[in-house]
């Protein structure tokens, strides 16, 4: 299945890099950071085929473009629902978002649908199942694993993400610093580039690709990488819009 980075920080934009979101063949959206829908449109992709959006936890870098994406999609005329998949406080979340932004009702022809759902869950949406683990994240953060391709979400080193990934082809960790920052990542719940390629090589995944990367390491990304490489070889750092 094609994956297409649309947003490969963190945190915050950078000229380079809109914040986290993945689309997943042409139906499936991973987390909708700011700056994603211009890069969903940039990359080709229709957000009229979009059926499903993952969000992996509840902080504006991995959700702020739904609004982007909901105007979007009802300026396009959408009338086939969406369903949004997230933790605990999700539909609650949209629908005040949409609010917020006085978003007229009868713009949005289309309805949400929404799947709370437990980390260590294990669901299917349009023939795919899909299974879940938990991040260690300073609120409840949800992993992913979509047949081969495994996301993570934000997250300190997590014994259920080396399970949930375990053999996967492709495995998207966070890497939000470097080693030498260790002791601060862990408090805010985040991991180094090191510790994402040691749980790809403990998960035995094939590829390693390192995202959310942060404005905080935009001109380290050589250390990054490096010190990646030094537990785990086939690895690369995502960029906005790669496809793999
Ligand atoms: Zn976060």
């Amino acid at each position: 299945m094609k994956l297409t980075v649309l947003g490969s920080g963190g945190s915050a934009q950078t000229v380079r890099r809109a914040c986290a979101s993945y689309l997943l063949g042409d139906k499936i959206l991973i987390d909708a950071g700011p700056g994603s829908y211009r890069n969903l449109l940039k990359a080709g992709g229709d957000p009229l085929q979009i059926k499903v959006l993952l969000l992996s936890h509840l902080h504006g870098d991995h959700f702020f473009d739904i609004g982007s994406l909901t105007w979007g999609m009802s300026f396009m005329q959408r009338t086939d629902p969406l369903t949004i998949v997230g933790p605990a406080g999700t539909s609650a979340m949209v629908k005040s978002m949409l609010s917020i932004a006085n978003t007229p009702n009868s713009f949005m022809k289309f309805r949400l649908e929404f799947i709370e759902i437990r980390p260590n869950d294990r669901f299917t949406i349009d023939g795919m199942t899909m299974l879940t683990a938990p991040g260690k994240h300073v609120i409840e953060d949800v992993a992913y694993r979509i047949g081969d391709i495994c996301y993570t979400g934000d997250t300190a080193p997590s014994d259920s993400i080396v399970n949930l990934a375990a053999g996967s082809k492709l495995l998207i960790h966070e890497a939000s610093g470097l080693a030498e920052n260790e002791g601060m990542l862990k408090e805010v719940g985040h991991s180094s580039s090191r510790q994402a390629a040691q749980t790809a090589s403990r998960a035995k995944v094939e590829k390693l690709l390192l995202s959310h990367i942060t404005p905080a390491v935009s001109n380290k990304e050589n250390d990054l990488l490096n010190q990646a490489k030094s537990e785990f070889s086939n690895v690369e750092i995502a960029e906005d819009l790669l496809t793999i």
